[in-house]
Order: structure tokens, then sequence, then C-alpha cells
């Protein structure tokens, strides 16, 4: 069978190679810190840095198609790799979802609804940013933020000089605060046929701005369902995507409001390994390897709880729970606000 190369070897990498190896291909690692969650599954692992470019190399030429479980994967890299093997999903996606302003611009280019935005470099940025959109705001890093880190809330005009000295001097963005009743994301997919899927949304709960439960059915009306569905496959379509993309959305009484799109399996798609015949770890590798989508209708109620740092010592009541399916990522390491693993919990 084909081999699949995937850039990065965390909770995500893992689960993509087991859906892969279900489905007799190969999976290839490429991550360059050591002993990775994925290395247990993998049929290769490549430890080695981004700039190695002849690991880069000879990781390309031992696979058939190349995907990631991160969407921070630099562009010298990717020069290297897209000259040898297919990248899928490809290099529009990664360059959109790398930098919040651009990204937040092809969001409201395509017609979406997005939270009101500025570009932030500086003081003098941040003072006529806060003039337009005013407060509450949220300042954000545009680049390498995930579960709410690189984030400062801006409450008065007093916030907005630690606020500044928060980024690090890093290129920022000012969001306007959203007002949203909840958060729902859509899983969906693409081939290369130009199929689209979409996973039901799910409804996620945030605490201390890292995911803590995704539940499916999310409260929406038949309308946000097709409108959420709709926005979702725009997005796939306009940039021709091949793979499963996370689209995170806040639900307003103006209607949905689109947040971050992840250009990959999402920690709120999780539920799927459940809920559905055909997960989102598989119907990614369906769509990069060239198959068609699997079938992704969800036939359960289902809450995913992520176990994050001392959860882990739930786990040995969670293995007598009934419904419950346990997920663990084999981290050798338990770490205050790491993610260890998650349940699947059956709502019957
Ligand atoms: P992730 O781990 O999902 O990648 P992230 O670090 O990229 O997270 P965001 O998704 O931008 O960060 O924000 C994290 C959370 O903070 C959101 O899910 C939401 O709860 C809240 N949030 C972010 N931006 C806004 C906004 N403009 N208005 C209101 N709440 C927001
Ligand atoms: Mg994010
Ligand atoms: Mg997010």
């Amino acid at each position: 069978g084909a081999t699949i190369g995937i850039l990065g070897g965390g909770q995500l990498g893992r689960m993509l190679s087991v859906a892969a190896a279900r489905l007799g291909l190969r999976c290839h690692i490429f991550e360059p810190g050591a002993n990775p969650p994925a290395a247990d599954v993998a049929h290769a692992v490549t430890t080695a840095a981004y700039e190695d470019e002849d690991a880069l190399r000879a990781f390309a030429e031992s696979v058939d198609v190349i995907t990631y479980e991160f969407e921070n994967i630099p562009t010298s890299a990717l020069d290297i790799l897209e000259k040898i093997k297919p990248v899928r999903p490809g290099r529009k996606a990664l360059r959109i979802s790398q930098d919040r302003l651009v990204e937040k611009a092809f969001l409201s280019d395509l017609g979406l609804q997005t939270a009101p935005f500025a570009a932030v470099d500086d003081a003098v940025d941040l003072a006529e940013a806060i003039a337009e959109i005013g407060l509450p705001a949220i300042l954000k890093t545009r680049r390498f933020g995930y579960d709410g880190k690189g984030q400062a809330r801006i409450m008065t005009p007093e916030d907005a000089e630690t606020a500044l000295a928060d980024m690090g001097g890093h290129p920022a963005i000012l969001e306007g605060f959203v007002e949203f009743s909840h958060e729902v994301s859509v899983i969906a997919a693409r081939n290369e046929a130009g199929d689209v899927a979409c996973f039901d949304p799910g409804e996620n709960v945030h605490e201390g701005g890292i995911l803590r439960t995704t539940t499916v059915p999310a409260r929406l009306s038949g309308a946000q369902r097709t409108d959420a569905v709709l926005l979702a496959a725009k997005i796939l379509n306009t940039l021709r995507y091949v793979g499963v993309m996370g689209v995170e959305l806040f639900v307003t009484d103006k209607g949905l409001i689109v947040n971050e799109i992840a250009p990959r399996v999402h920690n709120s798609g999780h539920w799927t390994q459940q809920g559905c015949t055909i997960d989102q770890f598989e119907q990614h590798i369906r769509a990069v390897a060239g198959w068609p989508l699997g079938d992704g209708t969800r036939y359960a109620d289902v809450v995913m709880e992520n176990l994050i740092g001392d959860d882990m010592d739930r786990v040995p009541d969670l293995a007598k729970t009934a419904n419950t399916a346990i997920h663990l990522y084999g981290k050798a390491e338990v770490k205050a606000g790491r993610k260890m693993g998650h349940v699947n919990r059956i709502v019957t």
C-alpha cells in the first residue's frame, strides 16, 4: 500500500496513523521532538529539525503524499517538500491559517462575517485600532498562537499597554469582542474530485483558552446548521482544499461569525471516533490518499471531554464507566494544561 508522510508526531499524527493503518496504508512521521505520541503507531519516524534539508528530502522521497497535523510548518521546509511530493492540504490553506490577519482578510473577502479586526504593530496602531473597533477587544499575536496562548483581553484603555507588552514585540491583530451565545465548529472534508462532506457541527466549551468539551448535536436551528455547513463548504471550495478542516464559529443573534480555521483534523472533531462510521481521521486520510470520502453521518449523541493534565487521575474511574471510550495519547509526562487524552461518552 501507499505511504502517507505526516509532519508532526503529536496526538493528531498518532490518530491519523491509526486510521491509515486500518486502510492498509503506512505512515512516516517527521517530527523534531524525541519520542512523539505518533511514534508508537507509525511505520517510520524521522527525528530531525525543519532546517535539516537532507532529512526533509529523504522523508519526501520515502512517501507517496505529505500531510500535516499542525499549520506552522516553516515555508522553507514546504519549498523543499513540495518539489518532491504533493503536500495536501495545499500551500494556500497553510499560508492563510498561519497568520490571523491574512486569515481574517481572506474570510471577510469571501463575504463571511468575522469579528472586526485591525493590524497592530505598535502603540500608535493599537490606539487607532481601539478607537475604530471599541472595547472590550482581544489582542492576539498574528502567528503561532494556540490554546488561547498569545492573547490579551483589553477591557479598558488602561489595559492596552500591558496587552501590547504581552505580544513580546510580535505583529498582532486586535479583534473586537464578539458577544456570542455559544461556540460551534464544523469539521469539513474535501477530496481531489471536489466532493465535500461535513460532519454535524459540534458545540464547544473552552476553559482557560483550552477546549474542554465538544457536544453533538450542537444547539443550532435548522437554518443555522445549513448556514454553518454551506460556509464551511465555501471555504474549502475556494481553496480547492484536499483534506479535513476545522472551522470555528461564534453563534450570535446576527448570525454565524467565523473565528478561525485549522487546515487539519481538529480537537473538536474527536467525537466522530464514536459518533460516525467514518471518523475525521479516516476522512482526512481518504482525502489525501485520493480515496472517495466516507460516510460521516452522525448516528449517536456524543460528549467529547479532553483529559488535560491531572485529569489523567480520573482514568481508572472512567475505565469503569459505561458508554465511555477512552483515547490516551501515550505522553510520558503529565503537565498542567497539556492534552493527555480524551473520552467520548455516548449519550443514550
Ligand atoms: P485554538 O486552540 O482553538 O487554536 P487559539 O489560541 O487559536 O485557540 P482562538 O480560537 O482565536 O485562539 O481563541 C480562543 C477562544 O477565545 C475562542 O474559542 C473564544 O472562546 C475566545 N475568543 C477568541 N476570539 C474572540 C473574540 N473576538 N470575541 C470573543 N471571544 C473570543
Ligand atoms: Mg487557533
Ligand atoms: Mg480556536
